[in-house]
């Protein structure tokens, strides 16, 4: 068993959370917290669902198969995003299991997902994922970019729900949730995924509609995931 309480976890960020919202007089019904429950088994993911919080992110399709697929025969109203990059082949298993994309950065993978979309019959939400940082080894269109991808998806046929950023590690984040919010507005978006375990409460000052947390819920990860 672990030893760490993640119920009383869930609590203290969703307080955090409310906190930050009134820092700004935002409700704090406006923010969804994602769990993120990359690399933890079912029965480390049970006592969030038993506590009866059903929205969870994870990186990887193919973990996710193997884990969601029981956990949600067990609990009704679970809401899966997939937060990690998306290679087009897996585009049919993505579809088929999460509620929500999170990750969507480029024209053929815009183009898998439709066709995805029309095979499997499932039509998850998307947000658009953006390199604010333009870091060469991240995923996520650039800035400059990020208008026409938008065009493109609903052009396609998607349901472009916002935004997703990951800042780079190095730099104060404000900056880029500022950047992201700032392309949401001008392509008519307002939800805004941003904001992990260190920078969840700031990301919500600034507009966040969606956090993505991990580490202060489930604690350490048992292995390193990039
Ligand atoms: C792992 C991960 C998170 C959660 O990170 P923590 O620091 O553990 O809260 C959020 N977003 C993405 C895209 C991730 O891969």
């Amino acid at each position: 068993m672990s030893d760490v309480d993640v119920a009383a976890n869930l609590k203290a960020v969703t307080d955090e959370i409310a906190a930050a919202a009134e820092q700004v007089d935002r409700a704090s019904d406006a923010v969804t917290l994602v769990a993120v429950s990359k690399t933890h088994d079912a029965d480390h993911i049970r006592p969030a669902l038993d506590a009866g919080h059903r929205v969870f992110g994870e990186n990887r399709v193919q973990e996710a198969q193997g884990k969601w697929p029981s956990l949600k025969d067990d609990f009704n109203a679970v809401e899966l995003h997939l937060i990690g990059p998306l290679q087009t082949n897996k585009a049919d298993d993505a579809v088929a299991l999460f509620d929500i994309i999170e990750t969507v950065d480029r024209p053929k993978l815009i183009r898998a997902l439709v066709k995805a979309i029309d095979k499997i019959g499932r039509r998850p939400g998307c947000f658009i994922q953006v390199n604010t940082g333009e870091e060469e080894q991240k995923a996520g269109c650039l800035p400059d970019d990020t208008d026409a991808l938008v065009a493109q998806a609903r052009e396609a046929g998607l349901e472009v729900l916002g935004l997703m950023c990951i800042p780079p590690l190095d730099e104060e984040p404000s900056l880029h949730f500022a950047l992201l919010a700032d392309l949401a507005k001008r392509n008519g978006l307002n939800q805004l995924s941003m904001g992990m375990s260190g920078d969840y409460e700031t990301a919500v000052t600034f507009g966040a509609t969606h956090v993505r947390v991990g580490t202060a819920i489930f604690g350490t990860r048992p292995k390193p995931v990039a």
